[in-house]
């Protein structure tokens, strides 16, 4: 699973084969013994990069490697500004409600 991209992401016994792509983010879980990783990172995610390439990380070239990296920092900064927003949107609101219950 690791070759496709996967870490764990378990957090007990309900979820213990829980496994989110290091890239795309995608969470998947419910293996079954005859899942083909690749396969199953390919229908679920078929627009992440690492699918795209669709090689392990030690048979990529320099400049693949260095898109998945730019690929990941990007998606990085996008988490980063939705948690961003997702604040800025908790503050306004809580602002919101306290002005109007001054009024
Ligand atoms: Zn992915």
């Amino acid at each position: 699973m690791a070759e496709a991209g996967f870490y764990s992401v378990a957090t007990g016994v309900e979820d213990a084969d829980a496994a989110k792509c290091f890239l795309c983010g995608k969470e998947l879980d419910g293996w079954e013994s005859s899942d083909d990783p690749w396969e199953e990172h390919k229908s679920h995610a078929a627009r992440c990069a690492f699918v795209q390439l669709g090689k392990k990380e030690d048979d990529l070239l320099l400049p693949e490697y260095l898109s998945i990296v730019k690929q990941y920092m990007i998606n990085d900064i996008k988490r980063m500004a939705d948690l961003a927003k997702e604040d800025i949107s908790d503050k306004e609101e809580e602002v919101r409600r306290r002005c109007s219950g001054r009024k």
